[in-house]
């Protein structure tokens, strides 16, 4: 089925000191890969900067990633102690120290809010669940309000959904399959309770989960795989964008690199400053590579953070005051709820949800049926809603600590939590259960400090033109989450994919 192994993404040598390069691509993720992939369809030759691992090469357990209920020092970006996003189970703390590796899952901590990140080449495509939701069309002008909908909803996001592989569940299938009773009763509950409930579609080759859930493969959905990386299965980006993109001949990627500057070159372009690490972190060299062109496409909060400080420490000031504004979380929120004993959810459960409530348009929420899996019947529903909240949060350079701090509040989370109430406070009530308290702290009923889906802080028309040109830098670009302000009503990288396809067709016409 040739889904085994992720096919090595990385080609060609390592961006050297000195070097004069047409395109600099800073980041794998979604944006960088689309960037990559069209400029070299074009003839345009692209180099790609990418701070974290190609992955491609298994450990000592067979295993290229390690399963979420046993992380080991591949799971986590340079921390010394993981941080599970559930983090304790009938309240015991399970989080474990990990030696300090460049991991493939950031769980970046600011003063108010976890924000969780993909590391390697192919970004978030490497750890998330791989929903791939085209929100709903009536619901667009709220999400990218300069966008013209029609244009995105004819030619962008069809040709996202196709080059992402986007596929559905069978639904036959899907009524006896045991790996998603859990979602079945989440359906169960949600239909009983009066709520929209959808299958959601996702990137994963269903055919092999099919396969998995017969034993005729290797596992890996089925195994406890997913956050922490997909050994198979997973149509990650090094298996669609990126190995399309290599195989023009035309990209090269430099993994275990990070951009830390970018400024206007005395004879035109910019020199790109990086520094180059181990996998322990540490520093190993610096280069200074020179750049036509310059694609930001490290993700939202990586793009912002180098914006932010850039313009703050005078490589780039002619940035323009909307950088590093417009942050949100989408509304991420999580919350678990405890079943009767006769509505068991499985010890075998798919990592990869496949169904969601929609109660956006009554209460402003949408929530993911999302699995636990423990390998034990835990009798827990858990839940990742998006919602629609309105705060906003932004970045800003602080030169006493040296870093980026965004201004996000905890608190925040409580109209997400009011909005995600609609849905689960019915159901419990419906259903005469509970919220779990057992999940996310002792006695904690909601998940209400971190976001796996970071958006904004280079708003597109605001911090740049319509497509992408930041203001004042001819050359520079933000292709990324960094251009959506805050929310995609639904799961983003299906719209980061399609808005980066529409810029860089227009990119491609006007400026090369
Ligand atoms: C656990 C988890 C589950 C998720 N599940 C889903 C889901 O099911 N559906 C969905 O739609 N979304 C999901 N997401 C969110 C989705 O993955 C992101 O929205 C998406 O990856 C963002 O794309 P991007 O192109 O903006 O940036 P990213 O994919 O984050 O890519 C940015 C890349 O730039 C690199 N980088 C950053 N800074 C630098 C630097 N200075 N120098 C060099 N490289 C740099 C990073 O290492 C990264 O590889 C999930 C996220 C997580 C963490």
């Amino acid at each position: 089925m040739g889904t085994r192994f992720a096919a090595p993404a990385s080609a060609g040598a390592p961006l050297g000191d000195g070097a004069s390069v047409p395109v600099l691509v800073i980041g794998t993720g979604y944006g960088g890969a689309v960037a990559a992939l069209r400029l070299a369809q074009a003839g345009v030759p692209v180099e790609m900067v990418e701070m974290g691992m190609s992955w491609d090469t298994p450990g000592s357990d067979g295993r290229i990633f390690p399963k979420v209920t046993s992380p080991d020092h591949r799971a986590y970006w340079l921390r010394t102690r993981t941080k599970a996003p559930v983090s304790n189970f009938f309240g015991f703390p399970i989080d474990k120290d990990v030696p300090r590796f460049t991991g493939v899952l950031d769980a970046e901590e600011f003063a108010g809010i976890t924000v969780y990140q993909g590391r390697g080449v192919g970004g978030g495509s490497l750890v998330n669940g791989g929903m791939a939701v085209t929100p709903k069309r009536e619901r667009f002008g709220s999400i990218l309000p300069s966008v013209d909908a029609a244009e995105m909803y004819d030619t962008y996001y069809p040709r996202a959904n196709a080059a992402l592989g986007v596929g559905s569940i069978d639904p036959v299938w899907f009524e006896t399959a045991p790996c998603y009773q859990y979602a079945r009763v989440g359906r169960k509950h949600a239909q009983r309770s009066g709520f929209a409930w959808t299958f959601v579609p996702d990137i994963y080759d269903w055919d092999y989960m099919k396969a998995e859930q017969a034993g005729t493969v290797t596992r890996s959905a089925l195994d406890g795989q997913v956050m922490y990386g997909n050994d198979a299965g997973k149509k990650s980006l090094v298996r669609t964008y990126l190995s399309q993109a290599l195989a023009t001949g035309r990209v090269n990627i430099t993994p275990l690199h990070r951009v830390t500057t970018v400024s206007p070159a005395p004879g035109g372009g910019y020199v790109v400053r990086m520094e180059q690490i181990n996998t322990a972190g540490d520093v190993v060299a610096t280069k200074n590579v020179t750049a036509g062109k310059v694609f930001f496409a490290a993700g939202s909060v990586g793009t912002s953070k180098l914006l932010v400080k850039l313009k703050a420490t005078g490589s780039l000031p002619l940035l323009n005051s909307e950088v590093g504004k417009g942050w949100g979380d989408n509304g991420n929120v999580m919350c678990g709820r405890a079943n009767h004993m006769w509505d068991a959810t499985g010890t075998l459960q798919s990592t990869i949800p496949c169904s969601g409530i929609d109660n956006w348009a009554a209460g402003g929420a949408f929530a993911e049926v999302a699995p636990l899996p423990t390998g034990i019947e835990t009798y827990a529903s858990l839940y990742l809603s998006i919602t629609n909240t309105s705060k906003r949060a932004e970045f800003s350079w602080n030169a006493a600590a040296n870093r980026v701090d965004l201004s996000w509040q905890t608190a925040w989370k409580q109209d997400s939590i009011t909005m995600a109430k609609t849905i689960f406070d019915k159901i419990n009530s419906k259903e005469g259960t509970i919220y779990r308290t057992d999940l996310f702290g002792v006695y904690k009923q909601w998940q209400d400090g971190l976001t796996y889906h970071p958006l904004g802080g280079a708003v597109l028309n605001k911090a740049t033109d319509n497509y992408g040109r930041l203001q004042g830098y001819p050359g520079l670009y933000v292709i990324d989450g960094a251009l959506i302000p805050g929310n995609t009503t639904v799961n983003p990288f299906v719209t980061i994919t399609a808005l980066a396809e529409r810029n860089i067709e227009r990119i491609v016409a006007a400026d090369l």
